[in-house]
């Protein structure tokens, strides 16, 4: 019997997390955070001791619970790289927040140090044994580093010649965030997976499609083009891990040529993502676009790059801090300029809110909310890293798999009743149902 316990990500994006029990192993994909919440919240905890952590990639919604994971259950935790190093990045800047915010996180930065310490790195399609379990990672395609899980449980050669009768589900795949179109940055997710029996999928955009990629391309050439030209600053607001580089290579790609700076941890990711190279689809192209790329690292900088034209990539991707609330104090009343968003503005984050009524809610060093009313252009664009909605059913078609588990989304049941009318055994795990026992 295979058991498997949803930890989070049930009909939501956030606190991914999934505990398998293969009857002898107990194995957990990702432990992340919701990241929407303040104080953040994390999945539900996993009582016993667990055998591996396979993480399928470095953002926090599947990674930021770790260190609390680690702290009862230590194990090893594979990843892809580079991940361990995105990883570190990451949780140190949420115990940053967390102190500044005067939050207390339920780990210290002695825990993240350690859930550090139990990674280990693993190379896509290198079959590795736990226990009477093997696993297999293949490339996922959302960003460097990412990586869907294979397991193939009752891998050992006795209990394979014992007499038992065959299991129903003995191999199962954990997708993580994944996309199946090559991007600027890297390729698309494997598409030589192995026949499977349990599929537990994301499903952030089973409801919708993406516009199309090169048409928002050019969007944003159109956009930064016109704001030099108006001798106005272009300041384009990203994730630091994929975007910020997908970005950079775009604008490379159709040859802006003017100063061009970025800002943020988006410096700290880019630089660690340009040293694995082989993580990348062009492993020149990053590289070559980063020698026109100049890093500022504090005010006195920031006050003097924005006197003349350019452009600037920085972070939060939601507007909900970063350097880009400085060049957005600076530059909002002025008309020449323009503000560019590279992804999904979550409802509830400033971005959102400035998207749908143009004014842009900040707190204040007394924590008192006021408002900028925004003269300079906004736009916001879709440069995601998840597979599109027409993709998806494709990629479930080809893999037809006994039974689906849709978690990573905001409408999970519809999508598994969606699936369901097609034909499938598909299930979105719930707060009140999370918990699978499958024969
Ligand atoms: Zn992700
Ligand atoms: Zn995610």
């Amino acid at each position: 019997m295979v058991r498997l316990e949803f930890l989070g990500a049930l009909s939501i994006v956030g606190s991914s997390g999934v505990l398998v029990e293969t009857g002898s192993e107990r194995i957990v994909f990702d432990y992340g955070t919701n990241i929407q919440e303040l104080p953040p919240t994390f999945p539900h905890v996993v009582k016993g001791k667990i055998d591996a952590v396979f993480l399928s990639h470095a953002h926090l919604d599947h990674s930021g619970g770790l260190a609390i994971l680690m702290k009862k259950n230590p194990c090893t935790i594979y990843a892809a790289a580079p991940s361990k190093q995105m990883v570190q990045m990451l949780l140190k800047d949420s115990l940053k927040i967390a102190k500044h915010e005067g939050i207390r996180l339920p780990f210290t930065t002695k825990d993240a140090q350690s859930a550090i310490n139990n990674f280990k790195h693993i190379e896509y399609r290198k079959p590795i044994t736990i226990g009477n379990t093997k696993a297999i990672t293949y490339a996922a395609g959302h960003i460097p580093g990412s990586m869907m899980t294979f397991l193939r449980i009752g891998n050992n050669k006795t209990q394979a010649s014992s007499k038992r009768k065959k299991r129903k589900y003995n191999t199962l795949l954990y997708t993580g965030d994944f996309n199946t179109k090559d991007t600027q940055l890297i390729n698309g997710s494997d598409t030589r997976l192995p026949e499977l029996d349990i599929l537990i999928t994301e499903s952030t955009y089973a409801d919708r499609e993406h516009p199309d990629r090169k048409k928002q391309e050019k969007e944003l050439i159109k956009i930064v083009q016109s704001t030099l030209a108006n001798d106005g600053i272009a300041v384009v607001s990203n994730f630091a891990i994929g975007r910020t580089q997908e970005v950079l290579l775009i604008l490379g790609k159709y040859g802006i040529d003017y100063p061009l700076y970025i800002d943020g941890m988006a410096k700290k990711a880019t630089t660690i993502i340009n040293g694995h190279p082989q993580a990348l689809r062009d492993p020149t192209s990053l590289d070559k676009a980063l020698r026109k790329v100049h890093y500022i690292t504090n005010e006195r900088q920031r006050a003097k790059i924005i006197k003349n034209p350019c452009v600037i990539l920085t972070t939060s991707g939601m507007l909900s801090g970063g350097p880009v609330i400085y060049y957005l104090q600076k530059l909002y009343e002025d008309r020449r300029s323009s503000l560019t968003l590279s992804g999904f503005q979550v409802p509830g984050t400033p971005g959102h809110t400035l998207m749908e009524t143009g004014r842009l809610p900040l707190e204040d060093c007394e924590r008192k909310i006021h408002e900028l009313k925004l003269k300079m252009s906004v736009r916001r664009l879709d440069f995601s890293s998840h597979v599109g909605r027409k993709e998806m059913f494709a990629f479930i078609e080809r893999l037809n798999p006994k039974k689906i588990f849709c978690v990573h989304g905001d409408n999970t049941p519809k999508f598994a009743r969606e699936l369901r009318d097609k034909g499938f055994d598909a299930t979105a795990p719930l707060p009140e149902k999370r918990v699978f026992d499958l024969a």
